[in-house]
């Protein structure tokens, strides 16, 4: 048997793998952090009879609950991520298996590898409507790139979208990926209609070193990219740094920023209601945001979700906060689940990359139903 995570987003440490029934293994740290839980690993062995994998650091990870009525993904051709039994006793997260080829891929979710991005932004700047922007380079020497969509004009509201600043957080870019596909789609009359009122602005992995490196929260620096917003440097967060300068040249009236969630089993959305400058305005937008996209699909829910912040007190070192704070407007962390999404479950596949999408998809059509109130 030989195991292996020498690849793109790859992370596990191999403790013992003599026995198929007991095979031992941890995750590693994020460079330079304490903060580990995705694991993307491959197997190799010509015995198809059950193997037992002790993920043996698992009660020390970064969000234990995660681990609590989760299923690992695994998949034969890395293109089709299926759910498979794990069980997790407080300590090891157990994943249990017969597989039925000689080679096996498993991971915290479906992987959303650094080649699949670059074809992502490379076949999207084909499209007439859209333009690929390099902003810069990561610590690693890795491009930050953004795809502008869309012809600014006097009076359109910029949108702005962000993903995957938590890089273990796959689900984000899988969202990106549907909304670009459904955003240039000449035969789409939502998105047609859309680029003729607002331009965007899209960020679909804010932290590629992150993900190339097998990082579940921090960039090559170990910096959490989320909590650098108030005061981003280019030694310890280029990314942010960079981005939020091209914020600040363009303007912004709208931004969402996608991310994934260990915990809980939902879809759901996190305001700006602690933000110093909140206020009716800005709730009524909120509102109307999470009334449109629960009218639009039922993968979406607002009564499960993150305590609200007081009045006031919101960190604005996180990304949507300090956009809210800056710039005065409707600014959202959208959160997708790793484990499923409890109200429409799917024991098979489970919260997936192909959901992901379709949510990407559907938040497209509530942006185009809120696009002429966002000012
Ligand atoms: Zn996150």
């Amino acid at each position: 048997m030989h195991i292996s995570s020498h690849f793109d987003s790859g992370n596990i440490d191999v403790i013992d793998a003599t026995n198929i029934k007991d095979i031992k293994l941890a995750i590693k740290k994020d460079n330079n952090s304490e903060f580990y839980q995705w694991f993307h690993f491959n197997v190799h062995n010509n015995e198809h009879t059950e193997h037992v994998f002790h993920i043996t650091n698992a009660g020390q990870a970064a969000y234990v609950e995660g681990w609590q009525d989760y299923q690992a993904v695994a998949s034969y051709d890395r293109e089709h991520w299926f759910r498979v039994p794990t069980n997790f006793d407080g300590q090891n997260l157990t994943i249990t298996f017969t597989p039925e080829f000689d080679s096996t891929y498993f991971a915290y979710f479906a992987p959303y590898s650094y080649d699949r991005h670059q074809s992502l932004i490379h076949n999207a700047q084909l499209s007439d409507a859209c333009q690929l922007q390099l902003l810069g380079h990561t610590l690693d020497g890795r491009d930050i790139s953004v795809l502008k969509v869309g012809q600014e004009a006097e009076g359109k509201p910029v949108i702005w979208l962000t993903a995957r600043q938590h890089p273990g957080e796959t689900m984000a870019e899988w969202f990106m990926e549907g909304f670009i596909e459904r955003l240039l789609d000449i035969d789409d009359g939502v998105a047609v209609s859309l680029l003729n009122t607002a331009v965007f602005y899209l960020v679909p992995n804010m932290n590629p070193d992150g993900s190339v490196r097998g990082h579940l929260r921090t960039n090559a620096a170990g910096v959490n990219l989320n909590r650098e917003w108030d005061n981003p440097t280019m030694e310890n967060s280029p990314e942010v740094y960079l981005v939020r300068e091209k914020m600040l040249a363009t303007g912004v009236d709208m931004h969402l920023d996608i991310h994934g969630d260990e915990a809980l089993p939902y879809n759901f959305v996190a305001g700006g209601e602690g933000i110093p400058s909140y206020d009716e305005r800005l709730a009524k937008l909120e509102n109307a945001f999470k009334d449109i996209l629960l009218a639009i699909t039922p993968e979406f829910q607002d009564d499960k979700g993150y305590e609200k912040d007081e009045p006031g007190k919101a960190n604005l070192s996180l990304g949507s906060n300090w956009v809210g704070e800056q710039f005065n407007c409707l600014a959202y962390t959208l959160e997708m689940p790793f484990k499923d999404n409890i109200l429409l479950p799917d024991t098979e596949m489970g919260w997936s990359d192909n959901r992901s999408r379709i949510l990407g998809k559907d938040v497209l059509t509530a942006i185009y139903h809120l696009v002429d109130d966002l000012r």
